[in-house]
């Protein structure tokens, strides 16, 4: 199942130019695999190759663009197994979470766009001007530039790829060069489903190289970003020297509002689920729980006990729920984060790295850390790991206000029973995704994306057509008339 060679470009494996790099399993710090970087001069070629394949996939017809995608989503279920082994080493996931979420959410997500590449809705064609019939054409915008995390490797490059494709651009994806592996399998499966050479192309490489060169490249149209908001920022102010489309989707730092009248046990078992899904690297997790105070103690001490139970282990076990993290600069960060935390706020569970077997990985311990300061680092910035902050609130107007008090917006919950904090809660915070009474389900048909710092634009559902097509109005005259009544504005004729 392991990619011989590290680049996928016009339809073909090949190894990078650049230098060598060790993919590591974060569960033991082993290597799964050692890649070639990409440089400058792979990018090129396939962006070459992706506007090569530009115009005979943006004329296909949906049916011929649907066929693919169908056929693409049955390869990936029938190497789901293999995916799921692949995806889970390299990104040190408990193979749990890759067979039941990260490979069938794929799957899912590729059978989606099949069926949606066949409807890009417009408005009707009609006279809107008693003169003229104006229709609406929906086109692909060209080659886009796609740059992604490492948390879902696989399902990023899924949310990258398939909107674009399914619209009828041609894609270039840079995965994050520690875990590039399944992004390439994903790739190279388009081209069994029978698209064409360079609809699909991966280079692997690192951010400052591959990645900068990929998004300022005058031959690529449009950049779509998912990963850290500091990132995003650069890469936009990139893409803006040459002033092309940019989609980002950042980071997040979603707030998990318990109101007085919620039922307290499924508060506590979806703020724990919420916070541990992905060993907490994941951008719409439960990272700020904020808790009506005449239930904060239970809610503290229900979190905490629950945590404790939570099973850490070697990523092969059906039976671990928790993994590593993603690498050890990543490890020693959220373990700087949560030790500055003691000095500040009340450890109620983990934050330790455990030793013995696990110690050769990147595990971190699940953490709870209550009455965390309002304005305190652990409040405010991503940590992007198994660590729920917990603060008390006193009325509903402190609970919204403390929600959206965040510089990002990409997901929240509210948990209560009472029908009016449901509408306000819906329409007071300021995320891209409110949950209510649950916290992290996603569905292929609805949109994923952030407000304010989080980013802009949408992937999944057919939402995520607005950032990868052009709206063009076509206007025909209706008259053949030389003289038209608005040219009198224009000039008068003797
Ligand atoms: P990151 O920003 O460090 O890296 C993301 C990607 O950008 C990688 O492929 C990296 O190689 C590349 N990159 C780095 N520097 C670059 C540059 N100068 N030019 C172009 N590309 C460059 O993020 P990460 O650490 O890989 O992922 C974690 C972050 O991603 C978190 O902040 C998380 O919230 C965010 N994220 C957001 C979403 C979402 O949908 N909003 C989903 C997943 C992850």
């Amino acid at each position: 199942m392991l990619p011989p060679m590290h680049q996928y470009i016009g339809g073909q494996r090949r190894a990078g130019s650049g230098e060598p790099f060790d993919v590591l399993d974060p569960s033991t710090n082993e290597p799964v695999e050692s890649v070639t970087l990409a440089t400058a001069s792979d990018v090129d070629d396939a962006v070459a190759a992706a506007n090569a394949a530009y115009p005979q996939w943006s004329r296909a017809t949906p049916g011929e663009r649907s066929a693919v995608l169908a056929a693409a989503a049955q390869l990936i279920a029938e190497r789901a197994e293999d995916l799921a082994h692949l995806e889970s080493r390299q990104a040190g996931k408990p193979i749990r979470l890759a067979r039941e979420f990260d490979v069938p959410g794929t799957a899912d997500n590729t059978a989606f766009f099949g069926a949606a590449a066949r409807r890009l809705d417009g408005l009707a064609q009609g006279e809107y001007s008693a003169d003229h019939t104006s229709s609406i054409r929906r086109e692909p915008i060209g080659v886009v530039g796609s740059i992604a995390p490492w948390n879902y490797p696989l399902q990023m490059a899924a949310w990258k790829v398939l909107p674009a494709i399914a619209a009828g651009n041609t894609i270039v994806l840079k995965p994050a060069e520690i875990t590039p592996l399944t992004s390439l399998i994903f790739a190279e499966i388009f081209t069994e489903a029978g698209a064409p050479a360079g609809v699909v192309n991966v280079v692997t490489g690192t951010g400052p190289v591959a990645g900068a060169h990929l998004v300022g490249h005058r031959d690529v149209d449009m950049v779509s970003f998912t990963g850290s908001t500091g990132v995003g920022r650069q890469v936009m102010a990139t893409a803006a020297a040459s002033g092309k489309r940019v989609h980002l989707e950042l980071g997040g730092k979603a707030p998990f509002v318990v109101f007085e009248d919620a039922d307290l046990d499924a508060a506590i078992h979806g703020a724990v689920a919420a916070t541990l899904i992905n060993t907490g690297q994941d951008c719409t997790a439960a990272t700020r729980a904020i808790v009506h105070r005449s239930i904060y103690p239970d809610f503290v001490a229900g979190v905490a006990e629950l945590m404790a139970a939570v099973r850490l282990g070697p990523t092969g076990d059906p039976d671990t729920d928790l993994g590593p993290l993603s690498s050890q600069a990543h490890q020693a960060k959220v373990a700087g984060m949560v030790e500055r935390a003691r000095n500040y706020a009340a450890i109620r569970c983990g934050g330790k790295v455990p030793l013995g077997d696990l110690a050769k990985g990147c595990y971190y311990e699940p953490t709870l850390v209550a009455d965390v300061p309002i304005g305190s680092e652990l409040w405010k910035d991503e940590v992007f790991g198994p660590v729920l902050a917990a603060v008390p609130f006193d009325d509903d107007d402190e609970a919204i206000r403390l929600a959206n008090d965040t510089a990002y917006g990409l997901a929240a919950s509210a948990w209560t029973r009472d029908t009016y904090r449901v509408g306000r809660a819906s329409r007071e915070i300021r995320a891209g995704c409110v949950w209510i009474n649950d916290h992290i389900p996603i569905i292929s048909e609805m949109p994923h994306g952030g407000f304010r710092g989080s980013g802009f634009g949408k992937d999944m559902s057919a939402y995520s057509f607005e950032e990868y097509t052009n709206v063009k109005h076509v206007m025909e005259d209706l008259t053949g008339a030389a003289e038209k009544p608005w040219h009198r504005t224009i000039f008068t004729l003797p």
